[in-house]
């Protein structure tokens, strides 16, 4: 078993809090993802969970044991790093192996174990080969081999795939998946790409300035998204928002946007009815904006920019009426958008789209989101 909790940990530079009372439970054989913008705390959790750094306060249980105070390699974890340097002289098979060989294990347990984790990656072929004649993703599963055959209680990774191009990080983001789900063990994986994180974790922990934001499945995280920071972080391209006021008539509470009345349903917009007549952020996804039919209720916009990806394209628009910066569009490392913009995915269209008047409707059973903007928090 092994299970790991994390119980109030805290970590301070000086005067700097870089993590703040961080507490979460992982199941054994979990795949938690921690995700965050860089500088948000991710690492420094990851290091003290692996004792490279010492906690300032709280507890780590790792399989009903405290090893909050144990030196690193008493805790029986492994780690993959962004960086895996592996030693140039040696060969793969003797790279994999270092580490048990240190630890005095007998030769024949040690060549097993090798084989083993060679097979899990599919590098048999290469067990004779030295580091220069692997290709980059070849040295990541040699690197994830050495992590391997310790047979560890738990695999920590740390952006393990940046260094990889694109279509490599795609390829090997299936297999750590495949891997960890087929040998099971309790694994914390940090990355700052949302997309690694919502298609490898069971679970994702999103970060922001050392605090937790919200911790759950990617389904939850996109689906129910506790504030602007997660729901803006969440999803490629990421969540457009309009400010407005919330109104109500026969049919319910909505937001009026250009010619489109925004209305938001079931507990949101019940949680709503205490924001009438008061100012609401209101998220919708791009996905849920289509080209409306003739005579549909309709916003019109001006396309500033179309991104085509083949079928399918990102477009750009210039949203009438909206003057008002949303806190979150405003940080760096945010990929966020000018205020009064407004991002659709649409499909079948091109560059023939700027400069023409386009007519955007909602689909139906679109989730609208609204979000009180003193707090940034979801009304729902
Ligand atoms: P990145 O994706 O850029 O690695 P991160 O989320 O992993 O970011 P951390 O490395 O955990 O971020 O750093 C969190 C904050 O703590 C940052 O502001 C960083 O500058 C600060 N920090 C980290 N290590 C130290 C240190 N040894 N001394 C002082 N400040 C530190």
């Amino acid at each position: 078993m092994a299970d790991i909790q994390i119980q109030n940990l805290s970590k301070s530079f000086g005067a700097f809090n870089a993590l703040k009372d961080m507490s979460l439970q992982i199941d054994d054989g979990e795949f938690v993802v921690f995700v965050g913008p860089s500088g948000c705390g991710k690492s420094t959790a990851l290091k003290i969970l692996a004792g490279l750094e010492a906690a300032s306060g709280g507890r780590i249980i790792i399989g009903g044991e405290d090893v909050t105070e144990l030196a690193p390699g008493k805790r029986d974890i492994a780690m993959v790093f962004q960086n895996y340097a592996l030693y140039p002289h040696l060969t793969v098979r003797q790279n994999i192996g270092f580490g048990l060989k240190m630890r005095n294990t007998d030769k024949a347990e040690i060549d097993a174990r090798v084989e083993r984790a060679a097979q899990a990656l599919e590098i048999t072929d290469l067990l004779d080969r030295r580091p220069k004649a692997l290709s980059g993703g070849q040295r990541q599963r040699v690197a994830l081999g050495r992590a391997i055959v310790r047979e560890p209680r738990v695999f920590l990774m740390d952006e393990p795939l940046s260094n990889l191009d694109a279509a490599l990080r795609v390829q090997m983001r299936a297999e750590i998946t495949a891997l960890q789900r087929r040998i099971g063990v309790t694994t914390i994986y940090v990355t700052h790409d949302q997309t690694e994180a919502m298609t490898m974790a069971d679970r994702i922990v999103i970060m922001r300035k050392g605090v937790v934001q919200q911790i759950g499945t990617p389904d939850e995280l996109f689906s129910r998204p506790n504030n602007i920071f997660v729901a803006g972080f969440i999803g490629s391209p990421s969540m457009n928002f309009i400010t407005g006021t919330l109104a109500r008539d026969d049919k319910g509470v909505f937001i009026e946007a250009g010619g489109l009345q925004l209305r938001p349903e079931g507990a949101v917009a019940q949680a709503a009815s205490a924001y009438i007549g008061k100012s609401v952020i209101c998220g919708i996804r791009p996905e849920a904006l289509g080209l409306a039919a003739p005579g549909e209720a309709a916003l019109d916009v001006e396309p500033l920019l179309v991104e085509s990806l083949g079928s399918e394209a990102y477009v750009h628009f210039r949203l009438p009426g909206q003057r008002v910066a949303i806190p979150v569009a405003g940080e760096h490392e945010h990929e966020g958008r000018a205020s009064g913009t407004l991002i659709a995915r649409l499909y079948d269209v091109d560059q023939s789209l700027i400069g023409r008047q386009v007519r955007l409707a909602i689909k139906p059973n679109t989730s609208i989101h609204l979000f009180d903007p003193a707090t940034e928090e979801a009304i729902k």
